[in-house]
């Protein structure tokens, strides 16, 4: 049996479905992300936006600056939110420690929020209310919904990021899924991940995860990117499928998710600033 869950595979099945919606509309579509100084893995992520947001039909503007400060640069996001042409905006992370992240990504309108991490998305999401999903929690539900992955089970999530494991938790209680959020002041982790019908690991650490702290039996989402020698690894062991019943792999899992889920998330906010 085939055990793996394919991203690349869910993503083209979307891709797909997304390209038909996109064709119905008259206008066309145009998402901007902002990046400010040289971060070379950002580069790579602003490229695959690209990529993507071109070959589903969206118009794409990179907005770089090699320095900028903060007042000029919510000045230039004010106007993008006052631009009726624009439907997306993105403030490539990380920024330089010089300018104020939160104060920058609270400037983003919530309307245009495809990123889905300004304060007020959060708490729409937080309350089940219609508002933009951060991507990848976004993408690892589309992933297991594809597989169709029963979530009222005992789900452990490892890592609590405001990017990934903070709105992963919210999503996923609000499918009732009876969920267990570990960290890195979690004391006996393997308690807790050996305990786990699903395991959702985020923490950006190779292989942390090993092969005996996981269930036999368990679904295992891979989140982490760890880069080493040119290669990828994810935060879970290979050899843990042997004991899963279904693993996304690195690369080829949430990676590819994450970015269709940004595309997805362009056309939602149009039509969410239509209604508005
Ligand atoms: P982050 O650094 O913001 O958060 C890491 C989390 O891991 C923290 O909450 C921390 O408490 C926890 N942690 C650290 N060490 C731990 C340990 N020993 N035991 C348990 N928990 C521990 O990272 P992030 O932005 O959430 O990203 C996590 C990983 O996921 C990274 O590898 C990142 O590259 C990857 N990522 C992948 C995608 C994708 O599309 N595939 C998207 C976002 C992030």
């Amino acid at each position: 049996m085939n055990k793996i869950m394919d991203g690349r595979l869910v993503r083209d099945t979307r891709k797909e479905e997304l390209k038909k919606e996109i064709t119905k509309l008259k206008e066309k579509l145009t998402l901007v992300v902002i990046s400010v100084g040289e971060d070379p893995a950002s580069k790579v992520y602003v490229h695959e936006k690209e990529k993507m947001a071109c070959d589903v039909g969206y118009q794409f503007i990179n907005m770089h600056f090699d320095d900028i400060e903060e007042d000029k640069l919510i000045k230039e996001i004010e106007k993008l939110n006052n631009d009726v042409n624009i439907n997306g905006i993105i403030v490539q992370l990380p920024l330089p420690k010089t300018l104020n992240k939160n104060k920058i990504l609270n400037t983003i309108s919530p309307l245009k929020d495809v990123d889905g991490l300004t304060d007020l998305n959060f708490i729409k999401l937080i309350r089940k209310e219609k508002g933009l999903i951060p991507c990848t929690p976004k993408g690892i539900l589309s992933i297991l919904d594809y597989y169709k992955v029963d979530l009222s089970k005992k789900v452990v999530i490892v890592g609590r990021s405001e990017l990934v494991g903070l709105p992963l938790f919210h999503l996923l209680l609000n499918r009732n899924a009876t969920v267990t959020l570990c960290h890195s002041k979690t004391k006996d982790l393997k308690s807790y991940t050996k305990d786990a019908d699903i395991l959702i690991v985020a923490v950006g650490k190779k292989e942390l995860i090993s092969r005996d702290m996981v269930k036999d039996g368990s679904i295992i989402v891979d989140v982490g990117i760890n880069r080493e020698n040119g290669k990828l690894y994810g935060d879970v062991e290979n050899s843990s499928l042997e004991v899963a019943s279904f693993m996304t792999p690195v690369p080829g899992g949430v990676g590819p998710m994450t970015v269709i889920s940004l595309m997805e998330n362009v056309l939602e906010a149009y039509l969410l600033q239509k209604k508005n």
